[in-house]
């Protein structure tokens, strides 16, 4: 995200408090493995989730979230053999959205892939009423346990919006305490990892705390550097997802 923020405005000091604050999505597609792949599939059309590195934007045609995927991917000519990085769980559910084969890059987020199928159903029989919503970059056998999947920010929207007064959420726990703020009246169900372990939460996103935020608003550092050539080839294809958004 960091990275994204300094491509789209690389005039601009962008900070970022814990400088190992990454994601296993991005480490999973190390750059010159991916060339690798990428020009083992010369004819393909390459469509990266915005959660990779800069060096792996830099070599895609488009970026996509997990918000637009589907209706990206919908938008590209139906006989255009396309590559899917670097989320596995994400392009088997964009896959079945859009009823198009993609050829995937074998990465997963490991906090999506340690939710346990046991602990939902026991929470299902737990609270019978409760619907159970998932972020696409879970694997598949989570993912039709669920009544709605959407991204983030469309999780947010839809328990606003739905009628239910219990979730049973399979994502990253962070995001309860936002639906919690905006629906104080509603109820959140926290799905435990396999054996009830707490790997569940992002260790990553728990990187950034409010200490190394202090320190580094106060001190101005550790800032991200990026090379110019860099920015200027990643920029192409989150501007070609910006242009297709509208
Ligand atoms: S939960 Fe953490 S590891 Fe998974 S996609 Fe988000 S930042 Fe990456």
């Amino acid at each position: 995200m960091a990275e994204t923020a300094k491509i789209l405005c690389p005039e601009k000091i962008v900070l970022l408090p814990d400088i190992e604050a990454g994601c296993t999505l991005a480490d999973d597609c190390p750059a010159e493995e991916f060339r690798i792949f990428r020009e083992s599939h010369p004819d393909h059309f390459v469509v990266s989730y915005i959660n990779c590195t800069a060096d792996v934007k830099a070599q895609s045609d488009l970026i996509c979230t997990s918000s637009n995927a589907v209706d990206l991917i919908n938008q590209l000519p139906k006989d255009l053999p396309i590559l899917f990085a670097p989320d596995q769980n994400l392009g088997k559910w964009v896959q079945r959205q859009s009823k198009r084969k993609l050829t995937l890059w074998p990465g997963r987020c490991i906090v999506h892939e340690t939710f346990s199928e046991e602990e939902v159903l026991a929470l299902k029989l737990k609270y019978p009423r409760a619907e159970v919503i998932a972020h696409p970059e879970c694997m598949e056998n989570l993912l039709d346990l669920a009544h709605y999947i959407g991204s983030t920010s469309k999780l947010l929207k839809y328990t606003s919006s739905s009628t239910s007064n219990q979730f049973i959420v399979i994502t990253e726990p962070g995001i309860l305490y936002q639906m919690r703020l905006n629906n104080p009246k509603k109820e959140f169900i926290e799905v435990p990892g396999i054996d009830g372990c707490s790997c569940n939460a992002c260790p990553y996103m728990r990187l950034n705390t409010l200490e190394k935020l202090f320190e580094c608003m106060k001190f101005m550092k550790p800032e991200l550097v990026m090379s110019k050539s860099i920015i200027e080839k990643a920029l192409i294809p989150i501007e070609k997802m910006l242009k297709m958004s509208n």
